[in-house]
């Protein structure tokens, strides 16, 4: 039977944290997102909410919870800030979970209660400054050298991997050829601070400004062998089972900002007054205010559906791809509408609706970009 409607846990959880995102995110974040500084202060809250820990089992510090939740609380968190959002997005779908889904025990020992805690951020290095899309170019190599695996290379754009609670950043890497003379790419466990780990200055970005993103180098970075994340060689096949995964949260990310855009929006047209009259009664602006609503309607559920597939075991790479497209675009569309609404005062940063405006381009980029997402669909439908 189909029933989109929320079960009682998922509703409670999705309450607590649009109350939190209204009370604690939305008075502090401008600031932050001025000052291009991390929100230690937030983050820490979070943690202790359980937000980081929500999709993982309570054997590893976890709330038990399941993807879906974590993708509730990212969009009740992006209707008022898409920095705090990625935040948690990156710490949990591309920091922790690669550890809970290929790490070896001993691995999930050591890394998952802290990274469930939000007490550590973990990241996640794919692209590198040659190669993002075409993430099979990896130039990065790991090679073993009297029990240790020696990292040279560099990475890109990697979110969450220089803050003061980062822990580790899990990067792909060459490790050697195939049989068929490919590349061999494997994923390997950097610890922070380990010596010839270089974390470069954060990137003065467009937009997500109170969010950690910088270029990483390797140069003869030593990590003991048992750093390899699950088996040698499956690097790439790890990454796409991430990305998938990381697209379901992203276009929960996308819907959170869409809603948001119309949440500011539909509060300004009832307040602000131009002819004499409040300017959502002009048809031209309540016909923006229910094409942002069908958007960010139609987006929801389309991410509500590649979480439904995800949870039941069965297939959902198109579904996941489907829905971070349409999310995202949505979202850009929804962005660009709410400056619309609000006039000048869309232009000036103390508005939300400007940050959401410099924050929504990125979705079409971040976790594969609409094109990409449109080569996997159409690769589904056999081209
Ligand atoms: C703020 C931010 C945070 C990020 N965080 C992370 C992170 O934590 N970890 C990480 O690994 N990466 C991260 N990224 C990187 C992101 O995933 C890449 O930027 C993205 O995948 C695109 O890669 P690229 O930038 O190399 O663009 P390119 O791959 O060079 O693409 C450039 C353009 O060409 C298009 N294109 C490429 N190939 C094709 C094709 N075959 N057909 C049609 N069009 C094509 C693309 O769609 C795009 O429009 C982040 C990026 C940003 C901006």
């Amino acid at each position: 039977m189909l029933d989109y409607r929320l079960g009682e846990e998922h509703e409670a959880l999705r309450k607590t944290v649009e109350q939190f995102a209204r009370e604690v995110v939305a008075p502090a974040i401008g600031d932050y997102y001025e000052r291009d500084a991390f929100p230690y202060d937030i983050v820490r809250q979070m943690g202790d909410m359980g937000l980081f820990g929500l999709p993982f089992g309570e054997e590893h510090g976890g709330m038990g919870g399941d993807y879906f939740a974590l993708c509730l609380a990212i969009e009740e968190l992006a209707r008022v800030d898409s920095s705090v959002a990625i935040t948690l997005e990156a710490g949990v779908s591309l920091g922790a979970v690669p550890i809970a889904r290929f790490g070896t025990p001993e691995q999930k020992a050591e890394w998952l209660p802290r990274l469930c805690t939000g007490e550590m951020l973990g990241a996640f290095g794919l692209t590198e400054p040659g190669c993002g899309s075409d993430a099979g170019g990896t130039r990065t190599t790991a090679r073993l050298d009297d029990g240790s695996w020696v990292v040279d290379g560099t990475k890109a754009f990697i979110t969450n991997s220089g803050t003061d609670i980062t822990g580790l950043v899990t990067v792909t890497a060459v490790t050697g050829q195939t049989p068929e003379g490919r590349k061999e790419i494997s994923s390997i466990i950097v610890p922070a601070g380990t010596p010839g780990f270089t974390v470069a200055e954060k990137y003065s970005k467009v937009g997500w400004n109170a969010s950690d993103t910088r270029g990483l180098s390797f140069a003869g970075c030593r990590v003991p062998e048992e750093n390899l994340l699950g088996e040698r060689g499956r690097g790439f096949a790890q990454f796409l089972q991430t990305l998938d995964e990381g697209r379901v949260a992203i276009a929960a990310l996308a819907v959170g900002l869409a809603q948001g855009c119309l949440d500011e929006s539909v509060t300004y047209a009832k307040q602000r007054e131009a002819f004499g009259h409040p300017i959502g009664e002009n048809q031209a602006i309540a016909f923006k205010l229910a094409d942002m609503e069908v958007r960010a309607h139609t987006a929801r559920l389309a991410y509500y559906r590649a979480a439904e597939k995800m949870l039941r075991g069965e297939p959902f790479k198109k579904e996941a791809a489907i829905a971070k497209l349409h999310a995202s675009e949505c979202a850009v569309t929804n962005a660009r509408e709410a400056t619309q609404i609000h006039g000048g005062y869309g232009f000036m940063n103390e508005f939300p609706v400007a940050r959401m405006w410099r924050d929504a381009k990125v979705l079409e980029i971040g976790e594969g970009t609409s094109e990409v997402q449109r080569m996997l669909i159409a690769r589904e439908l056999g081209f």
